[in-house]
C-alpha cells in the first residue's frame, strides 16, 4: 500500500511532495502505459515507472515477462543498476539458502551463457560464429541485458533523451586488441570514423560555459560555488588566474597558496632520487599522503582533493596510489622529472594510459548499451529492428523477440542462476545442468559448455565443486561500488545563467555533476538550447577513506543496498539546489524525473599497488580464478582484471575458445 508520507518545509522546497504521477505523467505518456501492462499476476505488485515504484513502495519487474506487451526497461525511473529483485536471492544463495524442486525446463543448449553483459553476449557471438548451428541460450538476473551497460531512456517534452545507465564509452588504457577491436569492426562500428562526426565535445565551452567547483559547508563551512576552476585541466591552470578564482572559495590563504603551489609550480619534491627511485617510493604512498607528507599541503588541501580519484578508482585518494595519479596527470609532479613509462607496481589503468596513451574514445548517447544493442542485434535480428549503427540508438528493443523456444539464439531476463554442475560424472562429463530462478522458482537447463560471465566473486557460490585454491582466488575479486544517477530537467537555464556545464564536488553526495555531453547520431539529436529538457550525469562512489581499498567496497556495496531511493532523491535534490541556486535553479520545479544507476558490484577490481601483494600476474586472483573447471569456463571483465569493455570482449572470447578446444580435443581422442 502506498504512504501519504509527511514533509517539512525544506522537503518541500526541494519538491519531495511533489505528485509521483505527475512526474510519471512528464517522464512520458508511454511509461504509464508500460506500467499499466505490466502487471504480473498473482505478485499484487504495478510494476510502475514511477517514483513511487523507487521510493520502495512497490516492486519493480522481476519476475515480469519479458514478452509482455509493453516490456521496455530503458524506461523505468527509481533505483535501477541492480534494481530491486535483481539480486536478493543471490545474497540468499551466499548465506546458505537452498532450493529444492527445481522444475527441468527439458532444454538442451552446446552453451548456456550466464550473464548477458558485454562479455556474455561477445561469448555467444563468438560461439556462434564458430559453430554457427549450435543452441545456445543467455541467462541474466536483471530485467534488462548488457549487464553495466544499461541505457536511461526519458521523453522529455515529446523527444527521446539518453544516458548511459553504467558503462559510459569506448575508452581504454591501452589500444583495443584484434578480437575487440575486430568484434566491434564485425558489428559496424568505424570508431574512429563515428567519433569524427557525432561527438561534439567542446559543445558547452563554445558556449562559454565552464567547469567549476562546489566547496560544501559541511566540509569547508561555506556553500559556494566557483565557476572557471577546472579539475582536470593538466597543468593548465595558471597562477594568478587560479588564486583570483579561488579567493572567492571557502579556503584560508595558507590552503589557497597551498592549492596554487600543487598545481601550477614545478617543484621538485624529491630532489636527490633518480626518476626510478622517486617512481618506486610514490607507487609505495597514497596520494594523500604525497600531498600531506611530500607536498606538506594545508588540510583543507587534502578535503579538496579527496574525491578527485572517485571516478576513475571510486575510492578518494587515501586508497589510490600517488605514481597512479602521476599517469593521470594529477598536480604536483610537474616539477618531478620523472621519465615517461609505467614501472610494474602500477595500477591497470595508469600502466596503460602512461605507456599507450589509451585507446581510441567514443560515447554513444547511452554509452556502451549500445554495443550491447549492436551484439543483440547481431545475435537476434528481429529483437533490435534497423541496420548499421545510426539507427541503433533510436531503435526499440523488442524484448518479446529475445527468448523465442526453438531459435538458435535465446536471451533469458529476469532469471538469476544459482547453480552450475557437471552431471555425469568428473569433469569434464559430458554436459552441465543449471539450475535458474525466475520468479522465486527453480528451473534446470542443460548444456555442453558453459560460460561463467557473471560477477566472478559469485562463482564459488555456483559451482562448489571448484578446487579451493580457485574459490579463495575468485573470493578475492571484491568489485568497486558505484552510482550514476541521471535526472531530468525541464531546461537547463541555471547552468546557463552561472555560465557552467560540469561541477566537482569533493564533499557533496554526489563527487560530480554534468550535463549531459553532446552527441549527435542518425535521427537522435542533444538539447541545443537552454529552453530545452536536458539531462544531467551524477557521479557517486560510496567508500570509507582510511580501509583497505576491498574493505572500503564492502563498506560501500553495504551502504548502497541500504540506501533508500528517497534518501537518494532528497539529496540529489539537496546537492543541485545548494549548487545552481544562484542560477535560479528550482529543484521543486525544475526537475521532473530521476533514475538511480546503483552498482554494488560495479567496476571489475584492478591490481592496487598499495594493498595487492606484488606478485607475477599468472598468480594475480583474477588468473587463478578463471581457470577453465571441466566444461565451465570463466569470463566476464572481472576474469582480465581490467573494468573495461574490451576486457570484457576478450574475456568472453578466451572462454569460448577454452569450450571449443576441449570439444576438440574430444572428438579427436
Ligand atoms: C558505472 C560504470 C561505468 C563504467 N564505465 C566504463 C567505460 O566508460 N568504459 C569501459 O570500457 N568500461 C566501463 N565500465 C566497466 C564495465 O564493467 C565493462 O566495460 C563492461 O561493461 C563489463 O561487462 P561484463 O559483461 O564483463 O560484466 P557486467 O556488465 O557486469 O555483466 C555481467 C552480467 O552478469 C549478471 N549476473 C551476475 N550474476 C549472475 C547470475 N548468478 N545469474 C545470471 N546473471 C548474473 C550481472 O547481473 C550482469 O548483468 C564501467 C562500469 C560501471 C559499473
Amino acid at each position: 500500500m502506498t504512504q501519504k508520507r509527511e514533509y517539512d518545509g525544506r522537503d518541500r522546497a526541494l519538491g519531495m511532495d511533489r505528485p509521483i504521477t505527475r512526474r510519471d505523467f512528464l517522464n512520458g505518456v508511454a511509461v504509464g502505459a508500460t506500467a499499466a501492462t505490466w502487471f504480473a499476476p498473482g505478485s499484487g505488485h504495478l510494476f510502475a515507472a514511477s517514483l513511487s515504484a523507487a521510493r520502495g513502495e512497490a516492486a519493480p519487474l522481476s519476475g515480469a515477462a519479458q514478452d509482455a506487451h509493453g516490456y521496455y526497461p530503458p524506461l523505468l525511473n527509481g533505483l535501477r543498476g541492480s534494481h530491486p529483485g535483481a539480486f536478493e536471492d543471490a545474497h540468499a544463495l551466499r548465506d546458505g539458502h537452498a532450493w529444492s524442486d527445481a522444475t527441468d525446463t527439458g532444454e538442451e543448449y552446446d552453451l548456456i551463457v550466464v550473464g548477458g553483459g558485454i562479455s556474455g553476449l561477445s561469448a555467444a557471438h563468438f560461439y556462434r560464429t564458430h559453430t554457427p548451428r549450435s543452441r545456445v541460450l543467455i541467462l541474466d538476473n536483471h530485467d534488462d541485458f548488457g549487464g553495466h551497460a544499461k541505457r536511461n531512456e526519458f521523453h522529455l517534452d515529446g523527444r527521446v533523451h539518453l544516458m548511459n545507465g553504467g558503462t559510459l564509452e569506448i575508452d581504454s588504457p591501452r589500444p583495443y586488441g584484434p578480437v575487440a577491436a575486430g568484434l566491434l569492426e564485425t558489428l559496424g562500428l568505424d570508431v574512429p570514423a563515428i567519433a569524427r562526426t557525432t561527438q561534439h565535445p567542446k559543445f558547452y565551452t563554445d558556449l562559454g560555459l565552464r567547469s567549476g567547483a562546489f566547496f560544501d559547508r559541511e566540509t569547508f563551512g561555506a556553500d559556494k560555488l566557483v565557476v572557471g576552476y577546472e579539475a582536470d585541466q593538466r597543468g593548465g591552470n595558471h597562477a594568478p588566474h587560479l588564486d583570483a578564482l579561488l579567493r572567492q572559495a571557502p579556503l584560508s590563504d595558507r590552503a589557497r597558496m597551498d592549492v596554487v603551489r600543487l598545481e601550477t609550480a614545478t617543484i621538485d619534491y624529491m630532489p636527490d632520487a633518480s626518476s626510478d627511485e622517486k617512481k618506486r617510493r610514490l607507487s609505495r604512498m597514497s596520494y594523500e599522503t604525497f600531498l600531506r607528507d611530500v607536498v606538506k599541503a594545508d588540510p583543507a588541501v587534502l578535503k579538496f582533493y579527496r574525491a578527485r580519484t572517485m571516478g576513475e578508482w571510486g575510492v578518494g585518494t587515501d586508497a589510490v596510489s600517488a605514481l597512479d595519479c602521476w599517469a593521470f596527470d594529477f598536480p604536483g609532479f610537474q616539477g618531478m622529472q620523472l621519465s615517461r613509462g609505467s614501472i610494474p607496481q602500477m595500477g591497470y589503468t595508469p600502466s596503460g594510459y602512461a605507456d599507450t596513451g589509451g585507446s581510441f574514445k567514443l560515447h554513444f548517447p547511452d554509452g556502451n548499451a549500445t554495443i550491447a544493442r549492436l551484439l543483440v542485434r547481431n545475435l537476434i535480428p528481429s529483437a533490435v529492428p534497423g541496420q548499421g549503427v545510426a539507427d541503433v540508438v533510436t531503435a526499440r528493443v523488442d524484448y518479446s523477440q529475445l527468448d523465442r523456444p526453438g531459435r538458435g539464439m535465446q536471451l533469458r531476463l529476469n532469471s538469476i542462476v544459482i547453480r552450475a554442475r557437471h552431471i555425469d560424472g568428473a569433469p569434464p562429463a559430458t554436459a552441465v545442468e543449471v539450475t535458474y530462478l525466475r520468479g522465486g522458482r527453480p528451473y534446470t537447463a542443460r548444456a555442453r559448455g558453459v560460460v561463467m560471465a557473471c560477477y566472478n566473486v559469485m562463482i564459488p557460490y555456483l559451482c562448489p565443486e571448484l578446487p579451493q585454491a580457485q574459490k579463495d582466488a575468485l573470493h578475492k575479486l571484491v568489485k568497486t561500488p558505484l552510482v550514476y544517477t541521471s535526472v531530468a530537467l525541464r531546461n537547463c537555464e541555471a547552468f546557463h545563467r552561472l555560465k557552467l556545464y560540469r561541477v566537482y564536488a569533493p564533499g557533496s553526495y554526489h563527487c560530480y555533476v554534468r550535463l549531459n555531453p553532446h552527441v549527435e547520431i542518425g535521427s537522435y539529436r542533444s538539447s541545443s538550447s537552454p529552453q530545452e529538457p536536458i539531462l544531467v550525469h551524477m557521479v557517486r562512489t560510496p567508500c570509507s577513506p582510511g580501509l583497505p581499498e576491498h574493505d572500503q567496497n564492502r563498506a560501500g556495496r553495504a551502504e548502497l543496498l541500504t540506501t533508500s531511493f528517497e534518501t537518494f532523491e532528497r539529496n540529489i535534490r539537496d546537492q543541485l539546489d545548494r549548487t545552481l541556486k544562484e542560477g535560479g535553479f528550482d529543484p521543486a520545479h525544475d526537475i521532473t524525473a530521476i533514475t538511480v544507476n546503483r552498482w554494488p558490484h560495479g567496476y571489475a577490481p584492478e591490481y592496487n599497488p598499495l594493498f595487492d601483494p606484488d606478485v607475477p600476474e599468472s598468480e594475480r586472483p583474477h588468473v587463478v580464478g578463471r581457470a577453465q573447471f571441466g566444461r565451465i569456463a570463466i569470463a566476464n571483465s572481472d576474469a582480465g582484471g581490467a573494468a573495461y569493455t574490451d576486457s570484457a570482449i576478450n574475456q568472453g572470447h578466451r572462454a569460448v575458445m577454452e569450450l571449443l578446444n576441449t570439444d576438440a580435443t574430444r572428438a579427436a581422442g
